[in-house]
C-alpha cells in the first residue's frame, strides 16, 4: 500500500518509518514538568460559554479561564468520537494517520482478497485495533513520553503494560453504561481514576469523559441529564485543581480541558443504502458484512453524521472511482444526491487528483500542493463563505473561515482525502439528520461527524497561558510536547502555540 501524499512539513522519512524532528526554541521555555488532557467527549464549545456567562461552571472559570485560556477552537474531520483523538495524540488529522472514520473500507486490500484489515468498526471489540490501524510512521504521545498514563482511551500505543490503565476494564465500563445508560458512573470511575494517576506524576496523562457525547446522542445536546455532566465536568475540574495544588504541582502542570466535537439535535434519519440501492449501486454496509455477493458500493457511516462511500469500479475495487467516472456509469447520482434535505455537503475525488465539494449553494474544487489549499469555487460557494484567496495557506483557511458555519472545512476535507482508506465520496450531514437509518440501537437523538460548525467546534480550555488565536486540536500535541521542553516530530500537522506573558 502507498503512504498518502503529505501536506505539512514532511520530514519524517515514512519508507523507513523514522520520523526525525524540528528543534524548537523549546527548552529556554521550559516550565512545565507535567501535562494532563481532559477529553469531555461530545462538549460542546457554545454550550460551556453560555454555561460560563451564567456562572454555573465556577471551578472551570477560576481555574482556566480566568488564570489560562479560552481559545476558539475546531476539531478534525470527522469529528466523531475515536479518529478526533487522535489530532490529540499524534499531531495529526485522522486521514494523515489513515484512521478516516469510526468505519471505513479499504478498496485495496478487499480487492486483493482476505485480510483482517480490508474493513473496520471501531464500535466494540474493534476498537482494540485502532492504535494498530495507524501508519506505522505515526508516533503517539505516549511513545513520545513512555511514562504517559491513559484513561477509557482506545488509542493508546505505547501506553505499555498498567500505563494503560483501563486497557480491559474501558469495554466492560461502556458495554456497562450502554446497557443501563448510567454513563454518570463512567465518568466517575474516569475521575477517581484520573485523581490516583494524579499521585504517580506522570509527564502525560489523557483522560476520557465520556458522559456528555452518550447522554447527547440519547437524549438531546442540551437536554437536562446532558446539561447535569456539564456542571459534573466543572466540579470534577474542580477536584482536579484541588488535587494538584494540595500536592504542590499546580503551577508545574498544564491542565487542557477540551473536546473532540460538538453534538446537534437529529430529528431525522437518512438511509444511504437505500439511496445506493435505487441508483443501481447495492451496498456492502455494517452489520450485514457477510452479505458481499453483488456488492457495488460500500457505506461507512461515522457519527452518524458522515459517510464514507465507495464504489466498485471497471477494476474492482482496486483504485478510487473518481466523480467522472462515477457520473458516467450512474448518470444523475450527484444531483438526485444533493436533492436530499438531509445531504449537506458532498465531497467526492475528481480527475485531478483533488476534490469537488458541492452543496446546493454552489460549488467548489480543492486541491492540496504541500501545505498550500487551492481553492476555486465554480459559480457560488458550496460552504456560503465571502470570497477566499484561491491559494490559502493553513492558518488563513482557518482564520478566514473560523466564524462561518463551515469552520476549516476545505483544508479538512482536503486532509481526510489523502487517506487511501477514505472514501471516493464523502457525504456530510445537514444538521437535524443523519445518514444511518437502521442498526443503531438505542436510536440516536443527537449526532456528531459532519463539517457544521455545530459539529466542529470544540472548547480548548487550559490553564497555561497561551496566545489568543483560533486553534486545531492538532496544535495541542506539539503544545504539550513544547511545554515539557521536548522535541517535536517534523511530520505532523498541528503547530506549537505560543505563550503570552499575561
Ligand atoms: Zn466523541
Amino acid at each position: 500500500m502507498e503512504y498518502p501524499k503529505k501536506s505539512c512539513a514532511a520530514d519524517g522519512d515514512q519508507r523507513t518509518n523514522v520520523p526525525t524532528y524540528h528543534r524548537t526554541s523549546c527548552a529556554a521555555d521550559r516550565k512545565y514538568r507535567s501535562a494532563i488532557v481532559i477529553l469531555a467527549d461530545g462538549a460542546r464549545a457554545d454550550v460551556i460559554g453560555e454555561e460560563l456567562a451564567a456562572g454555573r461552571l465556577p471551578n472551570i472559570a477560576r481555574y482556566l479561564v480566568r488564570s489560562g485560556s479560552d481559545l476558539p477552537a475546531v476539531t478534525s474531520f470527522p469529528s466523531t468520537t475515536g479518529p478526533a483523538y487522535l489530532p490529540f495524540l499524534t499531531g495529526c488529522f485522522p486521514g494523515t494517520c489513515n484512521v478516516p472514520g469510526i468505519r471505513w473500507f479499504d478498496k485495496t486490500r478487499y480487492d486483493a482478497g482476505w485480510s483482517f484489515d480490508r474493513y473496520r468498526s471501531y464500535v466494540g471489540l474493534e476498537s482494540f485495533c485502532m492504535a494498530s490501524d495507524m501508519w506505522p510512521h505515526i508516533r503517539t504521545i505516549f511513545e513520545l513520553l513512555p511514562d504517559s498514563l491513559s484513561i477509557f482511551n482506545p488509542i493508546a500505543r505505547g501506553a505499555r503494560g498498567r500505563r494503560n490503565i483501563t486497557r480491559v476494564s474501558r469495554i466492560w465500563h461502556w458495554y456497562y453504561a450502554h446497557l443501563t445508560d448510567h454513563w454518570a458512573f463512567t465518568d466517575e470511575a474516569a475521575l477517581a481514576k484520573l485523581r490516583r494517576a494524579l499521585r504517580k506524576r506522570a509527564s502525560f496523562v489523557f483522560c476520557v469523559f465520556p458522559g456528555i457525547d452518550e447522554l447527547s446522542h440519547l437524549t438531546h445536546p442540551r437536554h437536562e441529564k446532558t446539561m447535569e455532566r456539564y456542571r459534573w465536568l466543572d466540579e470534577a475540574v474542580g477536584a482536579i485543581a484541588g488535587d494538584l495544588i494540595a500536592q504542590g504541582d499546580w503551577e508545574n502542570t498544564a491542565l487542557f480541558l477540551v473536546s473532540d466535537h460538538g453534538l446537534s439535535a437529529t430529528h431525522t434519519h437518512f438511509c444511504v443504502n437505500s439511496f445506493l440501492e435505487k441508483h443501481g449501486l447495492p451496498a456492502f454496509f455494517y452489520p450485514l458484512i457477510f452479505q458481499k455477493k453483488g456488492k457495488l458500493s460500500a457505506n461507512m457511516v461515522s457519527g452518524n453524521g458522515m459517510t464514507h462511500v465507495y464504489f466498485k469500479n471497471s477494476d474492482g475495487w482496486s483504485r478510487h472511482t473518481v466523480r467522472e467516472e462515477l457520473e458516467r456509469h450512474a448518470p444523475g447520482i450527484l444531483e438526485d444526491l444533493l436533492s436530499h434535505e438531509a445531504v449537506d455537503i458532498v465531497a467526492i475525488r475528481n480527475s485531478e487528483g483533488g476534490a469537488d465539494a458541492l452543496s446546493r449553494r454552489g460549488r467548489a474544487r480543492i486541491r492540496l500542493d504541500g501545505a498550500a489549499l487551492h481553492y476555486e469555487v465554480q459559480g457560488s460557494d458550496p460552504f456560503g463563505y465571502n470570497p477566499l484567496p484561491s491559494d490559502l495557506d493553513p492558518d488563513q483557511c482557518l482564520i478566514r473561515t473560523l466564524d462561518s458555519d463551515y469552520p476549516d472545512a476545505p483544508f479538512q476535507i482536503a486532509h481526510l482525502l489523502t487517506s487511501p482508506r477514505a472514501g471516493d465520496m464523502v457525504i456530510s450531514a445537514t444538521p437535524g439528520f443523519d445518514l444511518r437509518l437502521k442498526y443503531e440501537h438505542p436510536e440516536h437523538r443527537g449526532s456528531h461527524g459532519s463539517l457544521h460548525a455545530s459539529h466542529m467546534r470544540v472548547p480548548m480550555l487550559t490553564n497555561v497561558k497561551l496566545s489568543q488565536r483560533p486553534v486545531r486540536t492538532a496544535d495541542v500535541f506539539p503544545t504539550i510536547l513544547k511545554l515539557l521542553g521536548r522535541e517535536i516530530p517534523g511530520h505532523i500537522d498541528g503547530v506549537p502555540l505560543e505563550g503570552r506573558e499575561s
